[in-house]
């Protein structure tokens, strides 16, 4: 079965996907890794949305939606699961016309629901190593010694990406979005909602039951 995985920022998909990709063989395609290899490789549509990042313009979905389709097209039967795409419903509907015309489907739409307080928290309690870039939470990863990297000895720093108005605001705009995104996979009744505030193994055990049916 090949899978959508979204939810919000800090919701923990990337680990659920890491759990996915390395326990049950699925193959990942995410956006963000497809664009940077697109780029570094200087690919067609590599080129094209660097040439739309330039000028500091959103790339086509169109381009997206091609960049997944040439990973769909090297899949050789290979389940897949998407992550970080679609990130709205006419992505989506692109999205749907690529799979049919290669015969593909996606079984599930898993959203990783996280009430916004505790995205808030996992978010706010970020942490980054200024000369390294090592991660680190306050509550759940901290450092040996406040402030101060494990790794380098370098100093730790929360971002103002990661400042509280600032992840309230993401996470509001990514719930806007999602809201019709969710609606759009009920009403194929592809939807699954899966409790993602919970440890992650308990998160994994209850995505692994919804696909292997
Ligand atoms: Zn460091």
């Amino acid at each position: 079965m090949n899978i959508l995985l979204f939810g919000a920022p800090g919701a923990g998909k990337g680990t659920q996907s890491e759990y996915l990709v390395k326990r049950l063989g699925f193959h990942q395609i995410s956006t963000g890794d497809l664009f940077r290899a697109a780029i570094k490789n200087k690919t067609a549509l590599g080129q094209k949305a660097q040439s739309y990042m330039d000028k500091g313009e959103l790339v086509p979905d169109t381009v997206t939606v091609g960049m997944v389709d040439e990973v769909l097209a090297q899949l050789n039967g290979k389940n897949f699961i998407l992550d970080g795409f679609p990130r709205n419903v006419a992505q989506a509907e692109a999205l749907g016309k690529i799979l049919k015309l290669r015969l593909l489907d996606i079984g599930k739409a898993i959203f990783l629901e996280v009430p916004s307080e505790a995205l808030l928290s996992r978010l706010t309690g970020r942490r980054v190593c200024k000369s390294c870039g090592a991660v680190y939470h306050i509550a759940s990863k901290p450092t040996r010694k406040p402030g101060v990297c494990d790794v380098c000895g370098g100093e730790v720093i929360q971002r103002n990406d990661d400042k509280e108005d600032v992840i309230a605001t993401r996470l509001k705009t990514y719930a806007e979005n999602t809201a019709p995104l969710k609606e759009y996979y009920k009403s194929k009744g592809k939807l699954v909602v899966v409790n993602g505030d919970r440890e992650t193994e308990q998160v994994f055990s209850s995505i692994k039951s919804e696909i292997q049916l």
